[in-house]
């Protein structure tokens, strides 16, 4: 196959590459430049790639190419996408590549009323974005045409494993023509990712880009198995006092709970430079949290997963993970954070039993081994009080399971059985 360099070198057409040209794509990502010739060969595809690097161009423009013009009422793609969010961003997407065709699309998704999204099915559709539980619900209304979807898209297959919705694509499944192509796009290749394909797709072509290393490299990583919060708080302590260069430090959690634990600790025992953001700090508060921190007038910012997404710092000398990320690629955006612009950061991550097994994939996602490093001797290691233990052993079982769906578990075992 000849190498690959512009979009030219696609067999697109006119109106493809001038949506193209407008959409300002100069170069295909590297993701793109992989599968594209391969879907467009036939293939079932499992694409692998950090989120970001621009997966949803990477099936559309194959698939725009395929459909070329609208064509009967019935959709003859299907996308399946996680969530509303995701389902409209790709269908505005579809509307930016598909600019100068005839091509039909629309996106339906739970959290909003089903009138317009039928109005919009009963004019005649040639590509369908859905969230899988909505489209099984228009689907039981009889309002969805499945005959004629010969393409199928899992977007976000890592995600759509995390949230659960394994028994409504099964489903869905049911309902589509056997004979298809299938392309799976995924920014892991979680195990859960690969027995997603082995039962949806027929002799798939993997696809993968890995992270540039670069985003890693610059930046020293340190990881302590620590067993329990309370002990992750006493280390944190010793951290935040003894290593004098952290002075632009963010700290991460998972829940607004430890959030605020974790901030009003610092505040108490470290230093009251310290703010919190959290989903439930109003917008206000949050930006001036922010600013206070980008402007150096603040030492230290506690915040959650959810909300520090898309909050660009730079600068920051010290990331710590008092939590490891559920979501692996926030570990990569996080550590991306720190060593910016040629200064040297350091990310701490704090791994108890259950993390573990998070950690884990981090590591087969970064590619490398997150050194390890001992709790120093003068951290008081706490007991695991009873209600946390019993707390991870369900988060535990709970991992087991997702791994294993025949996994009985070690706390649910007698629930189980009396069933
Ligand atoms: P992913 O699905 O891998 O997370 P997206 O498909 O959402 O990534 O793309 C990320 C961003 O990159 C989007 O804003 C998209 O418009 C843009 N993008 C995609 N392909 C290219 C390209 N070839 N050149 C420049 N920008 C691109
Ligand atoms: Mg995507």
């Amino acid at each position: 196959m000849p190498e690959i360099t512009t979009f030219n070198d696609f067999s697109l057409n006119k109106q493809i590459l001038n949506a193209i040209a407008e959409s300002g794509y100069v170069e295909p990502t590297p993701i793109q430049k992989k599968s594209i010739p391969l879907i467009q060969a036939g293939h079932d595809i499992i694409g692998v790639a950090q989120t970001g690097t621009g997966k949803t161009a990477a099936y559309l423009l194959p698939l725009l190419m395929k459909l070329k013009y609208h064509q009967g009422d019935d959709p003859r793609a299907l996308i399946l996408a996680p969530t509303r969010e995701l389902a409209i961003q790709i269908d505005e997407e579809i509307k930016t590549l598909g600019n100068y065709t005839d091509l039909r699309h629309c996106a339906i998704y739970g959290g909003s009323g089903t009138k317009l999204q039928k109005e919009n099915l009963s004019t005649g559709i040639d590509i369908l974005v859905a969230t899988p539980g909505r489209f099984i619900d228009l689907y039981l209304e009889g309002v969805i045409g499945t005959k004629q979807i010969k393409n199928l898209v899992l977007d976000e297959a890592d995600k759509m494993m995390d949230m659960g919705f394994m028994p409504q694509i099964r489903r869905i499944l049911e309902v589509v023509p056997r004979k298809r192509q299938n392309l799976l796009f995924s920014a892991t290749m979680a195990a859960r990712v690969m027995k997603l394909s082995e039962e949806f797709l027929e002799f798939p072509m993997t696809v993968e880009v890995t992270p540039q290393a670069t985003t890693v490299d610059a930046i020293e990583q340190w990881r302590y198995d620590v067993p329990n919060f309370k002990t992750k708080i006493n280390l944190l302590e010793y951290l935040m006092r003894k290593e004098k260069e952290l002075n632009r430090v963010i700290i991460f959690s998972k829940t607004k709970a430890n959030a605020n634990n974790i901030y009003k600790f610092i505040n108490r025992k470290v230093t009251k430079s310290v703010r919190v953001i959290h989903g439930n700090k109003d917008q206000n508060s949050r930006l001036n949290a922010i600013n206070d921190f980008k402007s150096g007038g603040v030492r230290v910012l506690v915040s959650t997963d959810v909300v520090a997404r898309g909050i660009d710092v730079t600068e920051v000398s010290h990331v710590i993970n008092f939590d490891v990320p559920i979501i692996y690629e926030d570990y990569v955006h996080r550590v991306g954070r720190t060593g910016r612009a040629k200064l040297s950061g350091v990310a701490i991550t704090m791994v108890n039993e259950v993390e573990v097994n998070h950690i884990r994939e981090i590591e087969k996602l970064i590619r490398m081994e997150i050194p390890k490093r001992k709790i120093p001797k003068h951290v008081q290691v706490e007991e695991t009080p009873f209600e946390e233990a019993q707390m991870m052993a369900r988060e535990i079982d709970v991992i087991k399971r997702r791994i294993d769906p025949d996994y009985q578990g070690a706390f649910h075992e007698k629930k189980q059985k009396r069933r």
